[in-house]
């Protein structure tokens, strides 16, 4: 499931193939996590590595993800989160980053249905580990999803299916904003344009 998932990010252009990121809970301290830098369309079941979220020691043929820290942490903070996926959301990101605030509240059924809390960190560096604090922190607060500006976002579910869930509502809702916002605007142009105010 959560290799199935990384291919279907990355064919609907939802992550690049070099981004983004998954991992699942094993136990209470181990999780399979994806490896880095491997593109994540082409990953086989026996690429994922085996981390333990304790001792941060971990099993496998590659090196983790370098949002590791992020995941061992969310895992720390929240028994309920079983899968955490990353991925580089071109409109969730781009409407976060224009200073557009609380716009998945937009109503729709996916937002209502499939959302639950959605928290926006503060900007760090990709595989810092002030970047994974951050992402724990708004975890802690409840968070389903993280949205990180300029980066992308990290969804944190009871399996993968619901994390998986939850990044494309997300990014279903960003579509649904984003083009009402542009008919909007595109419908005052004309409207000015008709009234010969312009
Ligand atoms: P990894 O391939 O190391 O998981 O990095 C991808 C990414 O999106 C980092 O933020
Ligand atoms: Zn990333």
């Amino acid at each position: 499931m959560l290799i199935h998932s990384m291919k279907l990010l990355v064919s609907l252009g939802y992550t690049n193939p070099k981004g983004g990121n998954g991992s699942i809970r094993v136990d209470d301290r181990r999780i399979l996590i994806t490896p880095s830098g491997i593109p994540k369309h082409l990953l086989k079941t026996d690429d994922l590595v085996l981390y333990d979220i304790i001792n941060n020691s971990y099993i496998g043929k590659y090196k983790p993800s370098i949002e590791v820290n992020a995941h061992a942490k969310t895992y720390r903070v929240r028994n309920d989160i079983h899968a955490i996926l990353h991925a580089h959301l071109p409109l969730a990101t781009s409407l976060t980053d224009i200073g557009l605030e609380n716009w998945w509240l937009a109503g729709t059924v996916e937002a209502e249905y499939s959302l639950g809390k959605v928290y926006v960190s503060e900007y760090a560096p990709p595989g810092s580990l002030e970047l994974a604090e951050k992402i724990a922190e708004g975890f802690r607060a409840g968070a389903k999803i993280v949205i990180v500006p300029r980066h992308g976002v990290f969804a944190g579910g009871k399996d993968v299916a619901d994390a998986l869930d939850s990044i494309i509502a997300l990014e279903s809702t960003a579509k649904y904003v984003y083009v009402k916002v542009v008919v909007e605007e595109l419908r005052n142009i004309k409207n000015k344009v008709l009234n010969g105010s312009t």
